[in-house]
C-alpha cells in the first residue's frame, strides 16, 4: 500500500502518520522528492478498512497494490467443469431456454428445441425476481422438478435462479448451476451460502455495479471455499433507452484480464430486444466471453416473462453456428494477468530519496 501525502504535510503531520502505522504493527519507508512525500507500508493490509489510513493527519490517497480480491486474482481458478461434463471456460458455451419455467410440457418442448438447435446447456427461471408483485413469480421447487426432468430426458444441464438462502438447498437437489440475478448481486447472505454450498454458480452483475463492486461479490463464494464461480455480463442501466440495458463489453475484456474464473455473456436482458441477440453475440464470442446465456421462446406472445425479448429456436440455431465460426476466428486466449489500475502506480523517475527508519517499529 502506498498512502500519498498532501503537498501541504507537515513534518510533524508525517511522523504522526509514522505513529499511527506503528500502532496498526506496519512499517513503512518513507520516499520524498521535490513535489512532495510518499509512505510506501509493504505488509499485508487488504483486510484491514481504508480509513484506518485515509484519516491520518495528512494523508491525501490511499493506494492499495493489491486489490482486496485475493481469492478472485488466484491464478489457480479457472474453467467450471459440472457433473454432467460440461465445461465453462473451455469451448464456448451456449446456454438457452424461456426466461421462466411456465408448465412442464412447455419446458420439455423448449429442451428438445434448443439441444436440436445445438445448445450445451437449459435454462428456465423457477423463482422469478419480478418488477411488479403482480407479475408472474415463477412455480418455485414445481419448477425445479420439471428442470430436472427436462435434464433427465435431453441429458441438459439445467441452470435456475435462486433468490434467497433457504431456496438453495432445495434447487441444489434438482439442479447444476445456481443463477445469481442481476438484483441479487449484492445479496451477501445468499452469496455466503451458495459458497458454502459447494454447487456451481452463475453470478450476474447487477444494474449498476462496478466491476470492482461485481468480482468482490465473487470473492464472497470464493472466500467459502466454492471455486466453480461462472461471471455474467448482462448489461448495465445506462441513460439509453433504444435498448433495455447497455451491454458492457468492456467489462468482459476488462474481467477477463483480470480474473481466471469464465465470464459469459447475457445479450437478452443486455438489449432486450431479439434483433439484437445476434450481432452482439458474435461481438461477446469475439472480444474472449467463454459463452452465452439466451433467453429463447418459440411463441414469445404468450410467454410468462420476458417475451418481447425472446428469440426462437432456429435463430438460435443461426447464433450457434456463428458462435462456432467466430471461435475458430478468435481462439480463446489465456489471461493475461493485467495489473489493476491501483497496481499501475509506480513512482515517478524524479529523484527520489528515501529516508527509511521514521516507520519502522
Ligand atoms: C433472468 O435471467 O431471467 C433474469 C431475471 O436476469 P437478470 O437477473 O439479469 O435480470
Ligand atoms: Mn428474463
Amino acid at each position: 500500500m502506498i498512502l500519498v501525502l498532501r503537498k501541504t504535510a507537515t513534518e510533524q503531520q508525517i511522523s504522526a502518520v509514522c505513529d499511527g502505522l506503528k500502532e496498526l504493527n506496519l512499517t513503512g519507508h518513507v520516499v520524498r522528492n521535490e513535489r512532495g512525500a510518499v509512505i510506501s507500508v509493504y505488509e499485508d493490509v487488504s483486510s484491514l478498512p481504508g480509513h484506518l489510513f485515509s484519516r491520518l493527519p495528512g494523508v491525501d490517497k490511499v493506494l492499495r497494490l493489491s486489490p482486496q480480491l485475493s481469492m478472485v486474482t488466484d491464478e489457480r481458478l479457472g474453467p467450471v467443469k459440472l457433473n454432467s461434463g460440461v465445461v465453462i471456460g473451455g469451448s464456448r458455451v451456449v446456454i438457452a431456454g424461456p426466461c421462466s419455467v411456465e408448465g412442464r410440457s412447455a419446458l420439455l418442448q423448449a429442451a428438445r428445441r434448443v439441444r436440436e438447435a445445438g445448445a450445451d446447456m437449459l435454462r428456465g427461471g423457477a423463482y422469478k425476481p419480478r418488477t411488479s408483485p403482480y407479475d408472474f413469480q415463477g412455480l418455485g421447487e414445481d419448477g425445479l422438478k420439471i428442470l430436472q426432468e427436462a435434464r433427465e430426458e435431453t441429458g441438459l444441464a439445467v441452470i435456475s435462479e435462486v433468490m434467497s438462502p433457504d431456496q438453495i438447498e432445495v434447487a441444489t437437489r434438482h439442479i447444476d448451476v445456481l443463477q445469481v440475478g442481476a438484483r441479487n448481486m449484492y445479496n451477501y447472505d445468499l452469496l455466503k451460502e451458495i459458497g458454502r454450498s459447494g454447487h456451481p454458480v452463475l453470478l450476474k452483475r447487477a444494474l449498476s455495479a462496478t466491476i470492482n463492486e461485481w468480482l468482490s461479490a465473487a470473492e464472497y463464494v470464493l472466500l467459502q471455499g466454492n471455486s466453480k464461480v461462472i461471471l455474467c455480463e448482462r448489461g448495465i442501466r445506462t441513460f439509453e433507452t433504444l435498448t433495455r440495458n447497455t451491454l458492457d463489453l468492456s467489462a468482459v475484456a476488462a474481467v477477463k484480464g483480470l480474473t481466471a474464473l469464465p465470464v459469459i455473456v447475457d445479450p437478452s436482458h443486455a438489449t432486450g430486444r431479439p434483433d439484437l441477440v445476434r450481432p452482439l453475440s458474435r461481438a461477446a464470442i469475439a472480444c474472449g466471453a467463454d459463452g452465452l446465456i439466451i433467453e429463447v421462446h418459440d411463441d414469445p406472445s404468450s410467454a410468462l416473462s420476458d417475451g418481447e425479448q425472446a428469440i426462437n429456436s432456429s435463430e438460435l440455431q443461426s447464433i450457434i453456428e456463428d458462435v462456432r465460426a467466430v471461435e475458430k476466428l478468435f481462439p480463446r486466449v489465456e489471461k493475461t494477468h493485467a495489473a489493476f489500475p491501483s497496481e499501475s502506480f509506480a513512482p515517478s523517475s524524479e529523484k527520489l530519496t528515501v529516508s527509511g527508519g521514521c516507520c519502522k517499529s
